[in-house]
């Protein structure tokens, strides 16, 4: 029996990519790819040079019964996606769930994931959150989809793409009001890596200043609802502050 192993490859600085990823992919006897052009160009940064295959989201059913054949017939496989830790809003869902089903082996190569870099740096609460992918294009949809977020009381992780930002950001208003604290990260780990925390009104007035601004790859982050005992030790926290105003 083969292993499958889920690598995950870098967000945009290249040299993010582990040690134990780069002898995964050099041992392997083939390799997964969501765009093999995409890998093609990796691995020869790596200066490895492999046989690869496509498995994407139109061919990913018919691909995972290939793959699990290959897996039964003692081949390792490792899959990669474009950037980052695969099935995270990318491929290759179908492929590990039949494993899995099937009882094949499948290991994971951890390593760069957009989520998980955006939320270590946003200065949001990490006890508590929820990965939610991509919103939904549609304006309705998409108010709700906040809505739920912020309701939800935990931290929430977005990814959004950059024509769309602007549009999400005018619903994100209309769902959770101009005040509502957001955090932006663009192009980690690349030379314009950036961070923006504020209310959705002084983020959309950063983006607006310089439309490049708007260009690149984009995690949206929101604070959840504070929770009502937190609420309620907010406002106990103000009274005593009030109170300590008259006191001698
Ligand atoms: N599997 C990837 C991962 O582990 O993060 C995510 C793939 S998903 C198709 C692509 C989205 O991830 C982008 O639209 C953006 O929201 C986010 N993303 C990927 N790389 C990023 C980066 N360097 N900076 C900010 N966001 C990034």
């Amino acid at each position: 029996q083969g292993t499958l192993f889920i690598v995950a490859t870098p967000i945009g600085n290249l040299d993010d990519i582990s040690q134990r990823a780069i002898k995964t992919l050099s041992d392997v006897d083939l390799i997964a790819a969501e765009d093999t052009r995409h890998t093609a160009k990796l691995l020869s940064h790596l200066g490895l040079s492999k046989r690869t295959f496509a498995l994407h989201d139109h061919n990913e059913k018919q691909k995972a019964q290939q793959v699990l054949t290959w897996l039964q017939q003692g081949q390792n496989v490792a899959l990669v996606s474009d950037a980052g830790t695969p099935l995270i809003s990318d491929p290759g869902y179908a492929l590990v769930s039949l494993c899995r089903e099937q009882g094949a082996q499948v290991t994971p190569i951890p390593g760069a994931c957009a989520a998980i870099a955006a939320l270590s740096c946003s200065g949001l609460p990490t006890d508590q959150f929820q990965f939610i992918g991509f919103a939904p294009a549609k304006s309705k949809a998409r108010q709700s989809f906040f809505s739920d977020a912020y309701n939800s009381g935990m931290t929430s992780i977005i990814y959004e793409s950059t024509h769309r930002i602007m549009a999400s950001l005018e619903d994100l208003s209309a769902a959770l009001g101009e005040q509502a604290q957001v955090v932006l990260a663009k192009e980690l780990t690349k030379s314009f890596e950036t961070f923006f925390s504020g209310t959705v009104t002084e983020l959309q007035q950063f983006l607006q200043q310089d439309p490049a601004r708007q260009k690149g790859e984009i995690v949206l982050m929101l604070p959840g609802k504070p929770n009502k005992a937190s609420a309620v030790s907010e406002e106990a926290l103000r009274l005593i502050a009030l109170l300590e105003e008259h006191m001698p």
